[in-house]
């Protein structure tokens, strides 16, 4: 490993205008984190890499690095990038083991975290920096949402979400697992506790529904919710999947892994429609995922789905719909039906208190920094963009968090 590491690293031309950096969203400084390892010293490239992202080796694992600073890395055009995703998994791994996180001194004011995903955990990092007195409120019972609730073990070891919440912890940040926001507490009670400014982080968690007859019956599972603990699910031999996202796949692989022998992943246009990228659509076919194409689902019964065939038209709008081309219909059988046509977000926190406006899809609205309609209430991630990336949410939040420490200042000054 080592060895195939540095080889890989002395690859690198160390060009005077990086294109890898300039394909990461995040613009990770990956020339000079190379460069430090090749000079032995391992702990200052992390410290590089991890000041820049504190999900540095989340990123490492499940970026789409193909699209970002690899597929951009000048070696590319060669024919073979150098490998920058091991290399920064070797640096990050070892940094994240090793580093000591300095503790906050809380004496800034109290900032609350709804949610310990990847947009709540970098805020948190970087408002304990501040030596912000930090408390994470989290639904479920352990940090980390799709890192810990989605993405399965053999994409992204779970060792690693946990020595994140170690070192939450250590950097002095407070945790509330089982603490729904907007269930029993509210941002009301937040802010009567003295807290003086709340970042709704809290992600899209609701699975959205086909609405054709046969959703409910027992053996129809949500990919989200399935996701969340699969071994807890008797599936079956035989599963139907749904919907061709990156999230499609990561259902259909983790099936595979748990005792099922036929997945059929079924989409309802033509692969360019396919929203999972190519990377992961190879493996679930590899992992033994068939796919078929252009088929609509009409209705779900006991014994598997009817499909129909679809044809494309143009809607009102000019995007691509499907619709079932009638007397085409089929039934497939199956023991199992996994339902995976992304989420939206949940709308607790909102509702339950005033002020915070939401979009149409019940996104939270947000200008260019973070700020909601309701003072001292910022949001970020996936419950303002939608179902995107870990890194996505983490370029959201290093800014926000600058918003945040902004808006204190401005308000303790105030007093
Ligand atoms: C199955 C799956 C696989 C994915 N794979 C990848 C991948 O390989 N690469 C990639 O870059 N991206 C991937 N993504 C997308 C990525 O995980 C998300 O974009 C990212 O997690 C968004 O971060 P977030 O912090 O905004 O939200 P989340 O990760 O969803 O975290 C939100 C947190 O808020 C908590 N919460 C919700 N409501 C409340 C409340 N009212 N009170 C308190 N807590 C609350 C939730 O429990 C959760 O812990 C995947 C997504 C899924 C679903
Ligand atoms: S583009 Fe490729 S070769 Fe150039 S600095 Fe980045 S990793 Fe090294």
């Amino acid at each position: 490993m080592r060895k195939y590491i540095i080889d890989d690293a002395k690859r690198c031309l160390q060009c005077q205008n990086p294109l890898c950096s300039k394909g990461c969203p995040i613009k990770t400084p990956i020339k000079e984190a190379i460069a430090l390892l090749l000079e032995s010293k391992l702990f200052d490239a992390g410290k590089l890499l991890f000041e820049n992202n504190p999900l540095s080796l989340v990123c490492s694992y499940v970026c789409p690095q193909e699209d970002q600073c690899e597929g951009h890395c000048i070696m590319a055009k060669r024919g073979n990038p150098v490998f920058i995703s091991a290399i920064e998994q070797y640096i990050s791994d070892y940094y994240l083991y090793n580093y000591k996180p300095v503790r906050s001194h809380r004496n800034r004011g109290k900032v609350a975290i709804l949610g310990s995903g990847p947009a709540g955990i970098t805020i948190a990092f970087l408002l304990a920096k501040k030596n912000y007195d930090v408390t994470i409120f989290e639904k479920h019972d352990q940090v980390g949402g799709i890192l810990r609730y989605g993405i399965p073990e053999f994409r992204l070891p779970k060792r690693i979400v946990d020595k994140l919440m170690d070192t939450l912890i250590q950097s002095g940040i407070k945790i509330r697992p089982n603490t729904t926001i907007g269930s029993n507490l509210t941002v009301d009670d937040l802010f009567r506790d003295g807290f003086l400014a709340i970042f709704m982080g809290t992600g899209v968690w609701q699975p959205r529904k086909l609405n054709i007859k046969g959703e409910s019956l027992g053996h129809v599972h949500f990919a989200i919710e399935y996701l969340k603990n699969p071994s807890v699910y008797r599936l079956g031999k035989s599963l139907i999947i749904i919907g061709a996202g990156n999230v499609a796949m990561d259902a259909a692989r983790t099936a595979l892994r748990h005792g099922c022998e036929e997945v059929l992943i079924v989409y309802h246009k033509d692969k360019s429609g396919i929203t999972a990228t190519e990377h992961e659509l190879q493996y679930a076919q590899i992992d033994g995922a068939r796919l078929e194409l252009n088929k609509l689902a009409t209705e779900i019964t006991d014994d598997g789905v009817v499909f129909a065939d679809s044809e494309i038209y143009l809607d009102e709008t000019g995007h691509k719909q499907a619709r079932a081309i009638p007397g085409t219909e089929k039934l497939y059988n199956a023991d199992s039906v996994i339902i995976a046509i992304s989420q939206g977000p949940r709308t607790v926190v909102a509702s339950s208190t005033t002020g915070i406006n939401l979009g149409q899809n019940g996104l939270v609205v947000v200008d260019g920094l973070g700020h909601t309609s309701r003072e001292g209430v910022f949001a970020g991630g996936d419950v303002v963009t939608g179902a995107r990336t870990v890194v996505e949410a983490v370029v959201a939040s290093r800014k926000i968090a600058e918003t945040i420490d902004e808006y204190i200042v401005k308000k303790t000054d105030a007093l």
